[in-house]
């Protein structure tokens, strides 16, 4: 069984096995929490990153699909980068935010990962309404058969961490 957890805070402070970067297909940096792992987390992360694009993953990482790098610095070990999709208001690309999340819980299975972080993916710079990207994070993972003990979601500020206790109901 799965705990989910809900806490207010900066993913990039976590002290779990993996943090969850939404991250764009480049995988060569952007802002929100892309930015902030990339910057607290060193060099070492786009350095994988770019080792990946040079090998695996010529044309980037699909909307939808989940990678992992090392953590750098940061309190984690590893990074799961996955690529959000952008809300549009008139094509329901709910799976494909499912999909991050059913992936990244996936890569951590893979890895051995216990503990996860997960930001609000798409809900930032990607435009997608908190509420809706709340109620699809947590009925994602509670849908989703996984080794992994915890996941936390790590809510940057007041209105995402209520969408968040709403949606966990
Ligand atoms: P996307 O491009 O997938 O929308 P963003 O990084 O722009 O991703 O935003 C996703 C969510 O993460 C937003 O709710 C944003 O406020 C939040 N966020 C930004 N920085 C951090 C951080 N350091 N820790 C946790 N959440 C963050």
């Amino acid at each position: 069984m799965t705990e989910i957890a809900l806490v207010r805070g900066d993913i990039t402070e976590a002290d779990v096995d993996a943090v969850v970067n939404a991250a764009n297909s480049s995988l060569l940096g952007g802002g929100g929490v892309d930015g902030a792992i990339h910057r607290r987390g060193g060099p070492e992360i786009l350095a994988a990153c770019r080792e990946l694009r040079a090998t695996s993953l010529p044309d980037g990482l699909p909307t939808g699909q989940a990678v992992a790098t090392t953590a750098g610095h940061l309190p984690a070990r590893w990074v799961i980068h996955t690529v959000g999709p952008v809300y549009a208001k008139r094509e329901d690309r709910s799976d494909l935010l499912a999909s991050c999340y059913r992936e990244s819980l996936r890569v951590a299975d893979e890895l051995g990962a216990r503990t996860v972080a997960f930001p609000a993916i798409s809900a930032g710079i990607y435009g997608w309404p908190m509420d809706d990207a709340a109620r699809i994070a947590v009925t994602t993972v509670r849908a989703t058969p996984t080794d992994v003990a915890e996941v936390r979601f790590v809510l940057f500020d007041d209105a995402a961490h209520q969408a968040f206790t709403v949606a966990a109901g």
